[in-house]
């Protein structure tokens, strides 16, 4: 592990073991989210952010303070930490489950000095914060789940960094839950911290041998029992076009204006396939790009579907749009080229039925309904399924995300640690001298999976 020095040991100010332990889920929350982590797209390394660094050093501290093992702070300000089995002799070792939250925030809205405001007992009705900002239940009808509990937001200048700082705090939390005695057997359990998710540059450095967990669950979704197993299937894409340039007094038959071919292409999506118009388990056509002069210009599309056949549908109409072009200006050039995407990744958890399972079942154990939901985008754990390590991703409590009214119910966020809990002790498998004990009791395969797949 890297060693902390006096410098950086004075800034992280950890807090002592028997604190770590008991303080519960808010006062790590508050901890976390006073630390400006906003990631910068432009920024040239990873994490693009010095920010990023103090918390991941403070987040390795309180690890070793807490008492887990292999604590480490990789090149890219990724922490990692190993909670070690506590099952009793004889016991078969079950397999090692990833844990993971990012520590970065959104590039969108600023982190910086953050000062996080408790609502207690929530009655209902708009939370007017300092700043200015109005969180109204007509604009977040989730609200009304929200009525008795205790919400965190920001003064309403900043966002507030429940994405994801619920989910560090609800890991760590879980951590100290399971630290504390031998009350819930369990198995090894490998924590992560990553960095640059919003940026989507982070999770790539994550080495998932040297991780070495069987599956992984990402603590980064929103409402109370809200649970994914399936994202888009992406594919980012360049139009390149090269027209040809005359002065306009003597251009007939000459020009070829490449801004002009940009805007028909972008005019020719279909109405119904554009991202404004879709919702649901429909994907799109984005174009979120152009740019350019006559000579030259660039389109960039974004091509998103749940399904691959409808992705490559996407595909075909873009390629035969763009022959279009090519016939009916032959003095043009238009090439299109991919640039970048993800995978859906449904395939490769439905390939591993219990890692979705038992994080239904862990809910439930738990009090929670669980909410399954497609996420209408990508996520951290669709690049590491696609890697081979299947991450479902999880609630984490948080609210309103990448904004300045984000918010969370600090009872959501204890939720999801009692969550993550219980799917600890559920991978251990049942106790030997209860057969019937909650490792029997999960659902044949199929009756929770590919199903309830919502959207
Ligand atoms: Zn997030």
């Amino acid at each position: 592990m890297r060693q902390l020095g006096g410098a950086e040991a004075a800034e992280a100010a950890v807090e002592g073991r028997e604190t770590l332990l008991t303080e519960g889920v808010l006062p790590k929350f508050l901890r976390y989210v006073r630390i400006d982590t906003q990631s910068d797209p432009g920024g040239a390394d990873v994490p693009t952010t010095a920010g990023q660094w103090r918390l991941s050093r403070l987040l390795a501290a309180e690890c070793t303070a807490l008492g887990l093992a292999d604590v480490a702070v990789d090149a890219h300000g990724i922490v990692t930490a190993t909670l070690p089995a506590n099952l009793p002799r004889g016991r078969p070792l079950p397999p090692v489950i990833g844990l993971l939250a990012h520590l970065d925030t959104s590039p969108a809205v600023s982190g910086r000095g953050v000062r996080p405001i408790v609502h207690r007992a929530y009655r209902g009705g708009p939370l007017a914060l300092p700043a200015g900002p109005v969180l109204d239940p007509a604009d977040h009808p989730a609200l009304a789940e929200a009525v008795g509990l205790d919400i965190v937001t920001s003064d309403g200048s900043t966002l507030l960094g429940a994405d994801d700082k619920a989910g560090v705090a609800a890991i760590m939390a879980a951590c100290a839950r399971l630290l504390q005695g031998p009350a819930v057997a369990h198995g090894a359990l490998r924590i992560g911290f990553t960095t640059d998710e919003e940026t989507g540059r982070g999770i790539e450095f994550l080495d998932v041998e040297a991780f070495g967990a069987s599956c992984a669950y990402t603590v980064d979704g929103g409402a109370l029992g809200d649970v994914s197993w399936e994202n888009f299937e992406a594919e980012n894409v360049t139009v390149a076009i090269e027209g040809r340039s005359s002065h306009t007094g003597t251009a007939r038959g000459r020009m070829c204006n490449a801004v002009a071919l940009a805007a028909a292409l972008a005019a020719a999506v279909p109405a119904d396939r554009r991202p404004e118009t879709a919702d649901g388990r429909s994907g799109f056509i984005h174009v979120d790009a152009i740019d350019g002069n006559v000579e030259s210009a660039r389109v960039v599309l974004l091509l998103r579907d749940f399904e691959q056949a409808g992705l490559r549908a996407s595909r075909a109409w873009l390629d035969a749009t763009c022959a279009a072009l090519r016939a009916g200006h032959p003095a043009c050039r238009v090439e299109v080229r991919r640039t970048g995407g993800y995978r859906n990744m449904r395939g490769p958890v439905e390939r591993r039925p219990e890692v979705v399972e038992r994080a239904l079942q862990a809910m439930r154990a738990a009090g929670v309904t669980p909410r399954p939901s497609s996420v209408r985008g990508g996520t951290d754990g669709a690049r590491l399924s696609e890697r081979g390590l299947p991450t479902p991703n999880l609630f984490a409590g948080g609210m309103d995300f990448h904004s300045r009214t984000e918010w969370v119910p600090v009872q959501w966020m204890e939720k999801a640690a009692e969550v993550l809990v219980a799917l600890a002790r559920l991978w251990a498998g049942p106790e030997p001298a209860d057969p019937g004990g909650p490792g029997r009791s999960v659902p044949e395969a199929g009756q929770a999976g590919g199903g309830a797949l919502g959207g």
